[in-house]
């Protein structure tokens, strides 16, 4: 696509910046905005799949419910007299869903000995304009590209105020450190908050545009949005590169906002808080009181020690980029990653099946998105997380909101999730199974990855390299798998960087391990 092309795609994307940036959300407003997404949860549930599905040819689920022989008047009567999450149990038992590693077109997907070859656009929603698309990565999604769309950026902005009531953090200044475009992460944010009235006060960036090579298009996109803004009178923030070395700069600005509003929050994935509050105790910079908002990998009692070690709270932000925002913690929840499941715009059902290349079962999440806005049409999605759902009661705004059902101990199970950043497992494979032992001999199973977390909350990622392979440079071999890393798809470039910046890898030179009698090329912990 020429320059000029994107040129006009981006002058639309910043006109409609305008109409997104009219008007500002209050409280009440969002209020009442899940009250009535609750109430016609069933109606919009059926309008998608009506619209979005029986009316759109190129929608995978049309030929799955094809497969299970089901018309759109047999769902109409399973969501009226059973409701949402018992249909979709029953199309799951028909063969109506796609597991992450089908969802990803990694695997074939064969229904009633039919097969099918989807591509990643059929589940795009074909009700969005899509003037631009970014990629997913901070959040716990599978690194596809999804519609950046300001419609749905209006959608997910109903729960800003809400999760900062939640949190006691209304009053005070909001920072992020989240990287740029491509990944909508932090423009995403950034546009909601100036919705709802709060305007970050500072985004620091990860990664620097020119150290990952951002292409033109992003680089262009983000100046359009951040500039088309100022236009229209709001001044959002342009991202400042804090690499992660330097996470004192965050915490000393936290300090500083601290000693001046008598509060401050930050959003950033849980490594990254980890790293911030570290710095500030080293530092002897006073965070006590401040609160973070952290997202994009599981928050681990070793992490929530380490934040209170800091005397800072925080709350975890459950999001995927293809689905949307899906649930968040509160100052009340009891365990820590614990959130409140937005079941006004999502609905969740869970399978139990085998992880690949492990010998793990888990109960895997699938998602149903229930906003006509979501970047996709979705039926019963893996998200390759699992975790456990359950019922509570909770005093917070969110509880009284309806929003009572939980999600907790979520983990991923297909991918390696490092400082904020996932990499599909299966690309991971590949690099262990196929290209180092090429390259530094020993056979597939001589290479092991093992993800382990320390005392202070801190993700480690080491190589395993069974002694039988020999002498060989440990720095010639992390360097190897960040170059491998680099010509992943998508993220592979950002991941590198972000895990080269962390040293996130080093190399262990023992025997792989192997349970069962089985060597798994990833062992991942499995919190029990
Ligand atoms: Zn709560």
């Amino acid at each position: 696509m020429s320059i000029i092309s994107d040129m006009i795609k981006y002058s639309r994307l910043a006109f409609s910046v305008r109409g997104f940036l009219r008007g500002t959300v209050s409280l009440e407003q969002s209020k009442q905005v899940i009250a009535a997404r609750f109430q016609n949860r069933e109606r919009t549930f059926l309008s998608i799949v009506q619209k979005g599905i029986y009316g759109n040819p190129k929608s995978p689920f049309l030929k799955l419910l094809e497969v299970a022989n089901c018309e759109f008047e047999d769902i109409e009567s399973m969501v009226n007299q059973d409701g949402i999450e018992s249909t979709l149990h029953k199309l799951l038992a028909e063969g109506v869903y796609l597991s992450g590693e089908e969802f990803k077109r990694k695997r074939e997907v064969v229904r009633g000995g039919n097969h099918f070859q989807f591509k990643e656009r059929d589940f795009d929603n074909p009700f969005l304009a899509g003037y631009y698309q970014v990629q997913s990565s901070g959040s716990r999604s599978a690194g596809t590209r999804s519609i950046f769309d300001l419609r749905h950026q209006l959608e997910k902005s109903y729960y800003t105020l809400p999760m900062l009531a939640a949190n006691n953090a209304l009053d005070f200044p909001m920072g992020l450190w989240t990287s740029i475009p491509p990944c909508g992460t932090g423009i995403g944010s950034s546009l909601r908050y100036w919705k709802v009235g709060k305007p970050v006060a500072r985004w620091f960036s990860p990664v620097d545009e020119s150290q990952v090579q951002v292409s033109l298009p992003h680089r262009l996109a983000l100046r359009y949005i951040i500039y088309g803004s100022r236009l229209w009178g709001a001044k959002l923030v342009k991202p400042e590169y804090v690499s992660f070395a330097d996470a004192v700069k965050v915490a000393q600005w936290m300090a500083a906002t601290k000693k001046q509003f008598g509060g401050c929050s930050l959003q950033c994935s849980a490594s990254l808080t980890v790293k911030v509050c570290q710095a500030a105790i080293e530092n002897g910079l006073d965070i006590q009181g401040t609160h973070f908002f952290s997202g994009g990998e599981p928050l681990t009692e070793a992490k929530h020690r380490q934040i209170e070690a800091a005397g800072a709270s925080v709350a975890s932000i459950y999001s995927i980029s293809e689905i949307g925002r899906i649930g968040c913690g509160c100052s009340g929840a009891g365990a820590a990653g614990d959130v409140h499941l937005f079941h006004d715009s999502v609905a969740l059902i869970q399978r139990q099946r085998k992880v690949e290349h492990t010998d793990i079962d888990v109960n895997a999440f699938l998602f149903t998105p229930l906003l006509p806005s979501a970047p996709k049409i979705l039926l019963n999605v893996e998200s390759d997380d699992y975790g456990v759902m359950e019922t509570l009661s909770c005093g917070c705004l969110f509880g009284q909101l309806g929003f009572d059902k939980h999600l907790r101990d979520i983990r991923s199970f297909a991918k390696l999730t490092g400082s904020g950043m996932t990499i599909v497992g299966t690309d991971f494979v590949r690099i262990l199974e196929e290209v180092l032992p090429r390259k530094y001999g020993g056979a597939a199973t001589d290479y092991q990855l093992l993800e382990e977390e320390d005392t202070s909350g801190q993700t480690h990622l080491s190589l395993i390299i069974s002694p039988t392979v020999g002498a060989v440079d440990d720095g010639a071999v992390i360097a190897t798998v960040l170059s491998e890393l680099h010509r992943v798809a998508y993220i592979g470039k950002i991941t590198a960087e972000l895990w080269s910046q962390a040293k996130m890898l080093e190399i262990k030179r023992m025997y792989p391990i192997s349970k069962v009698g089985k060597i798994m090329t990833l062992h991942l912990m499995k919190k029990e």
